[in-house]
């Protein structure tokens, strides 16, 4: 099959939607374009119907009662409602909370806010590959913990924390658990009750759904979970969200996870081995590449490398018909290094080399094949006209 260009390879910044979520969401623009709040009429039962459908669809896949499940408008709105509605609702009981210093900025910023707000946040160093020390998490809490947030995968690396593990010691010192799940859902298995998960945002445009719409799942237990809502109005899923809701974005979210629970397994063994294929094809034509994450504990579709000696800009600007991602984020005015790459100990070079490349779906060996070439022909080029990688080599054959 021909290769079509440009190769998407970005898929941990987001997906492309699935046609069969295309599908399932047209015809709630049109003919069911009802309000689900609408109790009265037909329009109104049709929209609530395609809403509840979702909810459980949601539910299915992470192991959840669809009581539990509260939509939003995607992963950071679902952060910015537990850390602060918790924080805001036990601020009586304690103002610490316990996170860690990869975690994505909705996470990192709304813990800011909190700071401001008078909170005290622990941020937790993490090891070189990434890994979150449950043993530390352990350590840190106190009778004012009121919180621990721990993001279940990396968006960067793809490193795979030991939710579970930290799930068993909160509930066991009674402290409430939330995960950022927003790159972990429906790539790897998630079962909110087996690892004593009690609130968890998700995204729907990280798993071939729409942009804009996400969900918090809510454990429903006793005492009750109390969250003070961020956005109030109408009372809408059960007054911790209000505004209308939205129903074609909601429907094509429960259908995105309705697929990823039929296809997870077989997707991820496909994407695991197209991206060991890249991995492998890149390090074993070019050397001075590290592999940044975990070398198992990672997600099937994530690979991050560093390429020393060279600025990963240079390597996207040399093969611009492949999107992929940099160890940098360009916010607004300046580019600031990646605070996951820093925070597993990688030096000033090695985070300007770094490349993340972002399998998914749509992707096919022949584009894997590509990239591998192009990657290998970019980068030698590119060292041969650095002195700086010139130079660095010379200096360590002596
Ligand atoms: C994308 C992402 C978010 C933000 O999700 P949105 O739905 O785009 O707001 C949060 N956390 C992680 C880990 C992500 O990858």
């Amino acid at each position: 099959m021909a290769i079509r260009f440009p190769i998407y390879l970005d898929n941990h910044a987001t997906t492309p939607i699935d046609p069969r979520v295309l599908d399932a969401m047209l015809p709630y623009f049109t003919e069911k374009f009802g309000n689900s709040a609408s109790r009265q009429h037909q329009f109104g039962w049709e929209a609530e119907s395609g809403v509840e459908l979702a909810r459980k669809q949601v539910a299915e896949l992470i192991n959840a009662n669809p009581k539990e499940i509260i939509f939003t408008s995607g992963a950071t709105e679902s952060i910015n409602l537990a850390l602060k509605g918790i924080a805001l609702a036990y601020s009586e009981k304690g103002k610490h909370i316990i996170t860690t210093q990869i975690e994505h900025k909705a996470v990192l910023d709304t813990c800011k806010r909190l700071e401001k707000w008078g909170f005290k946040v622990d941020y937790v160093q993490v090891d070189k590959y990434g890994l979150v020390d449950p043993d530390e998490i352990k350590k840190r809490i106190t009778k004012e913990t009121i919180l621990v947030s721990v993001m279940f995968a990396n968006n960067e690396i793809g490193t795979i924390e030991p939710i579970e593990e930290i799930g068993k010691i909160c509930a066991e010192m009674n402290v409430l658990f939330h995960t950022d799940a927003a790159q972990a859902l429906g790539k790897i298995p998630i079962d909110v009750q087996r690892m004593n998960i009690d609130l968890m945002s998700m995204s729907a445009h990280k798993l071939y759904g729409p942009k804009g719409v996400g969900a918090l799942f809510i454990k429903k237990k006793m005492p009750k979970i109390k969250i003070v809502p961020i956005i109030d109005g109408g009372g809408h899923e059960n007054g911790l969200r209000s505004g209308t809701l939205n129903v074609p974005g909601i429907v094509g979210f429960g259908k995105a996870c309705e697929i990823a629970k039929n296809e997870m397994m077989e997707e991820s063994e496909r994407l695991k081995k197209l991206r060991d294929k890249l991995q492998d094809g890149i390090m074993s034509q070019i050397e001075d590449v590290y592999l940044n994450g975990h070398p198992e504990r990672r997600l099937p579709n994530n690979l991050n490398l560093s390429f020393d000696g060279v600025e990963s800009e240079a390597i996207m600007m040399g093969m611009k018909e492949i999107a992929v991602s940099s160890g940098s984020a360009c916010s607004s005015a300046s580019v600031e290094k990646s605070h996951v790459l820093k925070a597993i100990g990688l030096n000033d070079d090695l985070i300007a080399g770094a490349i993340r490349f972002g399998l998914g779906r749509f992707n096919t060996e022949e584009e894997i094949d590509y990239a591998i070439n192009r990657v290998v022909e970019v980068v030698n080029n590119l060292r041969n006209i650095s002195p700086r990688y010139k130079l660095k080599k010379e200096a360590t054959k002596i």
